[in-house]
């Protein structure tokens, strides 16, 4: 690629430059930011989180399924332990639910032991095979003909959206630079000795910048990174589609349980799961692909949601659907983690293959690289007034009348409903986009709000939201988006409209 001249100029010097804002890089911005570094995270997107941090099915793995002597299969096992002390932190939803690999059969029930086996090995506590009976009294939707299930009490469900959120907000209020819509397009290399080169920066569309340590944390795209490097491995990434249903919290025979089949060496097969907002989903199939972006939904994948669904719940109607969806899975065929300093490189950490399960993984993902940062040569001094809280602003549906009351009386605006299915005021979402990491289109809000999640999909709140977003953003209507660039919703009049036409 031909960089622009404009691009070269160096627009600032760092100790550490992170690339993608996504949950991984947020969680490694602020877990860096307890140190006295200067630190610059950027994201080629409008907002963080929306890569595939923003379309997963959000579970608090345990770790038990994840191979021994893998990467991904130690980190897992730490992450879990250190995630939910890492919501606390961040005022980020969690709900320790357990989670239960089902049997189906006599053949399945050897898995179950040999996924508690692997989990044991590895320390994950609390394992216990229950009987098929047992698994039919707490689930009572779950197959009769269910034979056994593997219990896993450490496991749950979090969101992926207000953690990247809450962790890049985190790292802002303790001194990190953000800069969105900045995209990493090369590196600046210089010689550092006879058998390595130093990564001294990155260029971006915004111009160059220097860095002591760069770190490539940028899911999908960590090839094209690892391209202008020459960093090759016995690896490549494809997009592999996860699709989703999601059903309205109000469904009569919903599943409140987060039920597993049992795996296959691909993927862990469709689940039938509770978010941590009370909707159930049905999820993700396993589809890989060649277009990054490619986020449709298929009807084969829907087939096959459906009837991998009603082998665990075969009483499951597919009505009371809200939403389908897609998430595109980082995947590699070696399906682990790489986080390394490569031997080649001083300077540079690179990540790739951070798929499922990234998020459970995340706060450990980010340990293992600060240790690799450290080894980069950078002294880490702990800042004497690092703050590891984030206080989430108010949810007005959640307090009380009294409460709700308060609130009104010191900003009317918490009176005005403009989500009615998910009750989000106005004053939610002004105060979402004057936050220390603003939203700043559509998909930002319903991210930190939930805004548009409910029962009629935004069909009630858009039109208000757009006004409110161009108000607020001092922007024209027609230049509210609802994620990237050109998801414009209106378009400019292409002749005079008379007034009031
Ligand atoms: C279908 C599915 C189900 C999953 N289920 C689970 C689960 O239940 N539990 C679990 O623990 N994990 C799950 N995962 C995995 C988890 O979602 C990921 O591991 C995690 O979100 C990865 O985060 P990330 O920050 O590495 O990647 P991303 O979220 O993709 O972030 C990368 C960021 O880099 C930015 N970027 C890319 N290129 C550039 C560039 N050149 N310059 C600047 N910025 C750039 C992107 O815009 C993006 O924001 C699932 C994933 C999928 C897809």
């Amino acid at each position: 690629m031909d960089i622009k001249e404009e691009y070269k100029e160096v627009k600032g010097k760092y100790d550490v430059i992170i690339i993608g804002a996504g949950l991984v890089g947020s969680i490694i911005a602020r877990r860096l930011s307890q140190y006295e570094l200067d630190i610059l995270l950027i994201d080629k997107e409008p907002d963080v989180g929306t890569g595939t941090s923003k379309a997963n099915t959000a579970i608090v793995h345990a770790g038990y399924d994840s191979p021994f002597g893998t990467l991904r299969g130690k980190l897992v096992v730490k992450g879990n332990r250190m995630f939910y002390p890492m919501c606390e932190e961040l005022d980020v939803p969690y709900k320790i639910t357990g989670t239960y690999v089902v049997a189906l059969t006599d053949e399945d029930l050897k898995t179950l032991e040999k996924l508690m086996e692997n989990g044991r090995k590895k320390g994950v506590p609390g394992l216990e095979i229950i009987s098929g009976e047992e698994m039919r009294r707490r689930e009572p939707l779950v197959n009769p003909e269910t034979t056994g299930a593997l219990y896993a009490p450490t496991g749950g469900v979090s969101d992926p959206f207000m953690l990247t959120v809450a962790a890049a907000e985190n790292a802002v209020m303790n001194g990190t630079d953000l800069m969105l819509e900045t995209k990493a397009l090369d590196f600046v290399v210089e010689p550092f000795s006879l058998h390595k080169k130093k990564v001294a920066g990155v260029v971006t569309n915004r111009g160059t910048f220097l860095a002591d340590v760069t770190i490539a944390s940028a899911g999908l795209y960590c090839d094209e990174l690892m391209e202008k490097l020459d960093i090759k491995y016995d690896f490549y990434v494809r997009a592999r589609k996860g699709e989703y249903y999601v059903f309205d919290k109000a469904k009569k025979g919903s599943v409140h349980n987060v039920l597993f089949p049992c795996p296959t060496p691909v993927t862990k097969g469709i689940l039938v799961t509770t978010t941590v907002h009370g909707n159930m989903l049905l999820g993700p199939t396993a589809y890989e692909l060649k277009d990054k972006e490619d986020t449709s939904v298929r009807a084969e994948g829907l087939a096959e949601l459906r009837e991998g669904a009603k082998r665990l719940v075969p009483s499951l109607e597919i009505t009371d659907v809200i939403r389908v969806f897609a998430g595109l899975r980082a995947g590699g065929f070696l399906h682990d983690f790489i986080i390394e300093a490569p031997a080649k490189y001083w300077g540079f950490i690179n990540l790739a293959g951070i798929e499922s399960p990234g998020m459970a993984s995340s706060p450990a993902i980010a340990e293992y690289v600060e240790n690799l940062v450290r080894e980069q040569g950078l002294e880490l001094r702990k800042k004497k007034d690092w703050n590891p809280i984030r206080v989430g602003r108010p949810d007005f549906s959640e307090l009380s009348p009294e409460e709700q009351a308060i609130l009104i009386e010191k900003d009317p605006r918490y009176g005005r409903i403009v989500c009615r299915c998910e009750t989000v005021t106005e004053g939610e979402i002004v105060a979402e986009i004057h936050s220390p990491v603003p939203a700043r289109t559509y998909d930002a809000l319903k991210r930190r709000t939930w805004l548009g999640t409910g029962r009629c999909q935004g069909g009630f709140d858009t039109p208000r939201v757009i006004e409110i977003l161009s108000r607020e953003l001092g922007i024209p209507p027609t230049e509210v988006i609802k994620e990237s660039w050109g998801s414009n919703f209106l378009t400019r009049p292409t002749k005079d409209v008379p007034e009031g036409g």
